[in-house]
């Protein structure tokens, strides 16, 4: 498809419950979902760590747990992408304050055809591994098409959970079933 016919959906996670988007401001992506099963989660983070040797952003960790118990294979790689394979490219860089990640796909029609994360650097050097990850699961969230929801690392806003909920999966597979 031609280039502008891609729209292109960006989530920014904020830090401060205070500064939530207006309710149903990100409704409007409701079923977009990557043709595919196989996506790529190529890491330009990798290299980044913090003084115990542990990654800064915990990418592998966070893509091989939304990888479980869902319909799409989520393949965590630190080399480039395949040519022409489904790919969400995730690397760290200044965000400009409240916004401490983004999680944006390029879709066409109900397709999501790339994605891209960008983690904050300020936020990485200054937040802990649990609110790190809490942010690397928001936004591999997004690229998977999903919405915000309550008691999962897609709380709209920053928390220290690290994890999708059960819901979250429910959504993937009712999302990725229905291809
Ligand atoms: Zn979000």
């Amino acid at each position: 498809m031609r280039t502008s016919l891609v729209a292109l959906a960006s989530f920014l996670t904020v830090l401060a419950s205070s500064l939530l988007t207006t309710p149903g401001a990100e409704a409007a992506i409701t079923s977009v979902y990557w043709p595919e099963d196989v996506v790529y989660v190529q890491d330009l983070t990798a290299g980044l760590r913090t003084a115990d040797g542990s990654p800064v952003w915990p990418v592998k960790a966070a893509a091989e747990r939304w990888d479980d118990a869902n319909p799409v294979d989520f393949r965590y790689t630190t080399k480039a992408c395949p040519t022409g394979a489904q790919c969400v490219v995730v690397r760290q860089a200044e965000l400009a304050a409240p916004v401490v990640g983004s999680g944006a796909t390029g879709r066409s029609g109900p397709d999501i055809v790339s994605a891209a994360v960008v983690l904050d650097t300020t936020f990485g050097r200054t937040n802990g591994p649990t609110r790190r990850r809490n942010v690397v699961c928001h936004e591999l969230g997004h690229t998977l098409g999903l919405q915000h929801s309550p008691g999962s690392c897609m709380t709209s806003h920053v928390t220290d959970e690290r994890y999708p909920s059960k819901a979250d999966i429910k959504n993937l597979v009712a999302l990725y079933g229905h291809r």
